[in-house]
């Protein structure tokens, strides 16, 4: 193909790490850049659409509320779209009640029905995690206990978590969690960074921005393993795919987890009056239900209908999309064992959540691809076959 006989750089995939990439190799370095993306659409697992029935933004990989403490990245972004002042405020709903997540002063004290100080819930929590006092936790279970106490573990962490990893927290390790996020203020913002919001024109337009330049040119619907024979050797390559894929799973496959989405349209302008609400309780198959029109109060969305997904935790077959990397000991232990194969590939570089099997939100994924252009740029890489 003649395009990629004249790149400078081919990037495999579309997502924020490697439109990040080529849009720095693009205008800073006026590299010529093809990226090579499986999906029929650029934006990686942050693509947004317009519902076709309510006109809504949907995200169909799930739901992405962007937040950053990194000014950096911050200010990059800023370049390709403005930001709503959307704060995400999440509710939980347990045994037919909705509370407010993360768990902060007003959960705890509509949970225990009780007005409560500060020190006094703090003291109360304490006093309920005690009963793990002087013993190791010995899974995910008494690491929660440990930290949150038996009554909210058991009202907001139990059912959410068996239904996530479909398996008992009891035959979890600890190591899954090093803490859980209580607040004892009526702080109800789940995200505490200082810069967060929605992007006002979505998702998919911030990548529009972002490849908008003559040297890039997107090839979609193109699964690089296809393609990689007829790429000339000596052009180096951003691999932002699954690592063990690129290697033909000759180690084994990585653990992920994955997520099923059913999207409904339903007769209302208001289904359930905030965007997330997660479903504790394990009778409950869905983990939560996300209404779309809540991200964006300032758009002119239809007042008699809305568009909303319920979505459903498992662990990830061969064909599904990767979402969640499980990450037990046996996972890390396979991923040192590509990431040695990857380090003695000539020429590429792996990079991005499914390159690294880490979970990223975008702002790591963005702040990880800065970090390494600015490495790239100044090596021999970055030059290609120039
Ligand atoms: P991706 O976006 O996954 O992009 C990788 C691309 O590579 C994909 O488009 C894929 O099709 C392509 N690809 C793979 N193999 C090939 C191949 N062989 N050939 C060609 N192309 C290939 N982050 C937040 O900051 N806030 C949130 O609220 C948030 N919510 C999330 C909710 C869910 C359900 C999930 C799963 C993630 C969420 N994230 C969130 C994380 C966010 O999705 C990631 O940070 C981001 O997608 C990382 O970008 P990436 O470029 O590394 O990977």
């Amino acid at each position: 193909m003649d395009i990629l006989d004249k790149a400078d750089l081919v990037i495999v995939g579309a997502g924020f790490y490697g439109a990040t990439i080529a849009e720095r190799a693009a205008n800073e370095h006026g590299l010529k850049v093809v990226i090579v993306e499986r999906r029929g659409h650029i934006g990686g697992n942050a693509y947004s659409e317009t519902d076709p029935d309510t006109g809504i933004e949907v995200h169909r990989y799930g739901p992405h509320i962007f937040h950053t403490p990194n000014d950096a990245v911050w200010s990059y972004l800023n370049r390709f779209t403005s930001f709503t002042d959307y704060t995400h405020r999440p509710f939980s709903v347990f045994r037919g009640q909705a509370y407010s997540l993360p768990i902060n002063l007003a959960t705890i004290c509509q949970f225990f029905r009780r007005q409560l100080s500060p020190d006094e819930a703090r003291a109360l929590i304490a006093g309920q995690a005690a009963e793990m006092a002087g013993r190791e936790p010995d899974n995910l279970e008494e690491k929660a206990i440990s930290l949150i106490g038996r009554p909210l573990y058991e009202a907001f962490i139990r059912g959410y978590t068996k239904k996530q990893w479909q398996t008992d927290p009891r035959d979890l390790p600890a190591s899954i969690i090093s803490r859980l996020p209580v607040r004892y203020t009526f702080d109800n913002r789940y995200f505490s960074d200082p810069h967060q919001g929605m992007p006002l024109s979505g998702y998919t337009a911030i990548f529009d921005r972002m490849l908008d330049h003559e040297n890039i040119h997107v090839l979609l619907d193109c699964d690089w393993f296809e393609l990689r024979d007829s790429i000339p050797r000596a052009v180096p390559t951003v691999y932002t795919g699954p690592i063990d894929a690129y290697f033909g799973f000759s180690e084994g496959r990585l653990g992920w987890r994955t997520c099923d989405f059913s999207r409904s349209v339903v007769a209302t302008g208001d289904y359930q009056g905030t965007a997330m609400m997660n479903y504790a309780d394990e009778e409950t198959a869905h983990t939560r239900i996300v209404e779309y029109r809540h991200f964006h109060p300032e758009r002119d969305y239809p007042v008699d209908r809305s568009v909303i997904v319920h979505e459903y935790a498992r662990s990830a077959g061969a064909g599904d999309e990767p979402y969640y990397p499980i990450d037990t000991l046996a996972d890390k232990a396979l991923y040192l064992r590509y990431r040695a194969l990857a380090d003695r590939e000539p020429n590429v570089h792996f990079g991005g959540r499914l390159g690294t099997y880490r979970y990223l939100d975008m702002h790591q994924a963005i702040g990880a691809a800065l970090k390494e252009w600015e490495r790239l740029r100044t090596s021999e890489f970055a030059h290609g076959r120039k």
